[in-house]
């Protein structure tokens, strides 16, 4: 369906900021494309002896202001449109941040939850084989998303080094500590959002240590966002978690602990012992909490369910969760959105760390890399939060406001608009 079409959202996004920026049309046309994208197969040998050709995808959205920056996702459903619309996001996510970092996105169209550890390994490998001359430090440089891990990123980094015949640890992020990986990228999505929310509970003059939470996605960054939201903020109580198999409600508090550990070993938050009772998706995000975090995947909140939802903040961990539809009618029952790129941007935060400390061959200590990490995310947040009243629009299109005017400039003072 094209209204849910992530690139043409993306894209929508896009022109209202241009619209209220008064872009000029050269300007707006290149911030609407991809400047490069490459599409290739990857043969892999399978166990059973078969070959089996994967399609794999790296989208190199926008480099003004650096090298490109963003995740790889294995996933059965990836598009060239979801990855088109994840590279622009990452373009306006490091802007926002205000990192000298430009914005790309790939991945592999491909089951991870259905293939071995060796077919993993030699589909990572395949993609750098495809795909590693146009990565690098002063190019383009991956890290992890959804289904990708620290190992699949490590046997990138290997595969890279192979091919070139040398070490190159920045050539992507998310790396195991043991490999130049940094200290604090584990948690780092989820921990940029809590403190977007620690800001915005502030701003709203509410309490954080007294709220009540429920995440959608238990990933990386919902079970981080379970045991941060109460370690960092002193307190709050997580009501309701899902995942791709279901949810689960316990209205006197579920531990996120316990809950992690069943989920590791349960690979599904179903059947937890202190749950009261079973929920869908669909009704963990209509639930009347305080903080709602939307871990998961996009387009969960659209027109036809944001008319329901009732959490006071919606702070978005996943890429794209909410239609241009449902954020009109978000906006207009009250819910402050603190909107995905700005939410999860702290993931691409430490990753730019992590690439400096490689640069360097000087790593920081934990304290350190959560230090910068908070002012990064605080300085953003205050900046998106100025434009929201200086201009009177919602928190997406603030974000937009400010993301787009740093990366404008950098392509005025390049002489390219
Ligand atoms: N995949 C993450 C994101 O969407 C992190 C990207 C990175 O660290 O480069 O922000």
């Amino acid at each position: 369906m094209d209204r849910l079409n992530p690139f043409k959202i993306a894209q929508e996004q896009l022109d209202r900021a241009a619209e209220l920026l008064g872009l000029d049309e050269a300007t707006h046309s290149i911030l609407r494309e991809p400047r490069m994208e490459y599409h290739f197969t990857i043969p892999v040998r399978m166990d059973s002896g078969e070959t089996k050709v994967f399609k794999g995808f790296r989208v190199q959205y926008n480099n003004a202001r650096g090298p490109c920056k963003g995740g790889l996702r294995f996933h059965p459903e990836e598009t060239i449109d979801t990855v088109r619309a994840l590279a622009a996001w990452m373009t306006w996510k490091t802007a926002v941040v205000d990192i000298p970092l430009g914005g790309g996105k790939g991945g592999i169209i491909c089951n991870p939850k259905e293939m071995s550890q060796s077919e993993l390994e030699r589909v990572s490998r395949g993609y750098i084989r495809q795909v590693g001359r146009f990565l690098g430090v002063t190019k383009d440089v991956p890290a992890p998303d959804v289904y990708t891990t620290p190992q699949i990123m490590a046997w990138m980094m290997d595969e890279y080094e192979i091919i070139m015949g040398e070490k190159h640890p920045g050539v992507i992020t998310g790396k195991p500590i043991q490999l130049g990986g940094s200290q604090g990228r584990g948690d780092a999505t989820a921990r940029g959002g809590i403190y977007t929310v620690r800001e915005a509970c502030k701003l709203l003059g509410s309490n954080p240590a007294k709220a009540t939470y429920a995440i959608q996605g238990f990933g990386n960054a919902g079970q981080f966002a379970a045991t941060l939201h109460h370690d960092v903020l002193g307190g709050g109580t997580l009501v309701a978690v899902s995942d791709s198999r279901g949810g689960i409600y316990n209205k006197d508090g579920l531990n996120p602990h316990k809950l992690i550990d069943w989920k590791l070993k349960n690979k599904q938050v179903k059947g937890f012992p202190d749950a009261k009772k079973d929920i869908t998706n669909e009704e963990l995000l209509e639930l009347p909490v305080d903080v709602l975090y939307p871990a998961a995947l996009e387009n969960v909140i659209t027109k036809d369910n944001a008319g329901k939802i009732k959490a006071k903040i919606s702070c978005e961990l996943a890429n794209g969760p909410t239609t241009p539809e449902a954020d009109k009618i978000l906006s207009k029952n009250g819910v402050f959105v603190i909107p995905d790129f700005l939410a999860n941007a702290g993931g691409v935060t430490v990753s730019y760390f992590e690439q400096v400390q490689n640069t360097y061959n000087f790593y920081w200590t934990l304290e350190d890399v959560q230090h910068m990490l908070d002012q990064k995310m605080t300085n953003a947040f205050k900046a998106v939060y100025e434009m929201h009243k200086e201009k009177n629009v919602d928190m997406r299109t603030a974000a937009y406001l400010v993301a787009i005017q740093r990366v404008v400039d950098a392509m005025k003072l390049r002489g390219w608009v």
